[in-house]
């Protein structure tokens, strides 16, 4: 019995992680975490029993404790509840499925109980990768990534020397408005934005897909999880979504694993690392596909990926700043209080007016994303 805890599991990659739960005997729940929804994460103690639940939310933290005062699951509340998670001893596997910053503190303590990480939650990386990944060596602990992109390049590594890996071929859908202008993009609403081509995922990647954030994202992501400089990174638009990802060895030789876009696979990859396990679902027909294309990404209009790659070239609490100034701008857009381009001059200024800390401490990091929100505060129209 593999024993797992799942932060954000009303969410969309939360969700699909309780369903390859749901498909293996040998997984138990002891854990769960969420923000607010009441109601979802009631349903999901009465199906998995798990030990303890947490809402971020203390209101309705409470409101859950009375619902659920008829079974054996403890609930708590904030930070202190997901750090209480990470650290509980019958849990194994940490599935990290919150979206933002909010997930860097519990990961960083699950890592030093000794805990398997099942790594969703991209910007605990991105903020943090500098103080994880030596933690993780340290501590002997394997991050296993659940991005699908991630997971491809790890499929891709899996038997090989990394010594010898030449380049990381990241694709990238292209997002619901590849191909569109600048003057275009001036004109979309949240609802375009929402409307991904191929994967159905929470709001706020959804965004971050369409402005190309994303990438950016999973760019830096991937420096800090296969040790790869950005230079070394390349961005190849793939608008079918069937290669998750690529890596060309110095033979010139490329490994790629291809799949229908389906996060189950990526999750439940690493839950089971190095098994696979069987899977239903649809499979990639190549004759109904006819033709994969490759594009180069747009970065003047989709300035969202150059701009990861500018903060990674500054280091330190950059990519933070680059992150955090993101996640406002988004929520705003989210809320209808800015357009869509200007998610890009939020981020851009906030960088701009940023003097980087080298090698930031986790309260460093918190101190440069409180700026960053600060500055938003302050230039939002
Ligand atoms: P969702 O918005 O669908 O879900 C977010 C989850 O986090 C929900 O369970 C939410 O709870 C919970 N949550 C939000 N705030 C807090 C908080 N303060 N404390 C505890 N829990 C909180 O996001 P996704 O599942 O789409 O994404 C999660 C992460 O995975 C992100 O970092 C994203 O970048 C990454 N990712 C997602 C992919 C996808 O396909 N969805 C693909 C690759 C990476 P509540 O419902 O109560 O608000
Ligand atoms: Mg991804």
């Amino acid at each position: 019995m593999k024993k797992i805890g799942i932060l954000g599991s009303t969410g969309s990659i939360g969700t699909q992680t309780l369903e390859i739960v749901r498909g293996n005997q040998d997984l138990q729940v002891v854990a769960l975490a969420a923000g607010s929804n009441v109601s979802m994460l009631e349903e999901q103690i009465r199906e998995f029993s798990p030990k303890i639940a947490v809402l971020w939310d203390e209101k309705a933290a409470g409101e859950l404790q009375v619902r659920v005062a008829d079974t054996d699951t403890k609930v708590r509340w904030g930070m202190e509840g997901l750090l209480e998670i990470a650290v509980m001893e019958e849990m194994e596997v940490l599935v990290t499925a919150v979206v933002g910053m909010i997930g860097i503190r519990p990961t960083i303590a699950a890592i030093e109980a000794g805990k398997t990480i099942a790594l969703a939650n991209k910007e605990t990386l991105v903020t943090a990768g500098h103080i994880i990944m030596p933690l993780a060596a340290k501590k002997n602990v394997s991050i296993f990534p659940v991005d699908s992109e991630h997971s491809a390049i790890f499929q891709s590594m899996h038997g090989e020397n990394r010594e010898r890996v030449s380049k990381i071929l990241l694709t990238a859908s292209g997002g619901p408005f590849r191909g569109r202008t600048r003057e275009d993009l001036s004109k979309v609403t949240v609802e375009d934005a929402l409307n991904h081509p191929n994967w159905a995922m929470g709001k706020k990647i959804t965004v971050d897909s369409a402005t190309l954030v994303n990438k950016g994202l999973e760019v830096i992501e991937a420096k800090w999880l296969f040790g790869v400089e950005p230079e070394k990174i390349q961005v190849v638009v793939h608008p079918q979504s069937i290669i998750h990802s690529m890596v060309e060895y110095v033979d010139g030789g490329i490994m790629a694993q291809l799949g229908m876009p389906d996060m189950k696979l990526p999750i439940q990859y690493a839950l089971f690392y190095p098994d696979r396990r069987p899977m239903e679902g649809k499979r990639v027909d190549f004759f109904a596909l006819s033709s994969l294309t490759f594009e180069r990404p747009d970065t003047e209009t989709f300035k969202g990926l150059q701009m990861a790659y500018d903060a990674i070239r500054e280091g330190g609490s950059m990519p933070t700043v680059y992150n955090a100034a993101n996640e406002r701008a988004v929520a705003l857009f989210l809320n209808r209080e800015i357009s869509f381009l200007e998610i890009y001059d939020l981020i851009q200024g906030a960088m701009e007016g940023h003097k980087v800390v080298p090698n930031p401490s986790v309260d460093e990091i918190l101190n440069a994303e409180a700026e960053a929100y600060e500055y938003i505060n302050a230039h939002r129209k």
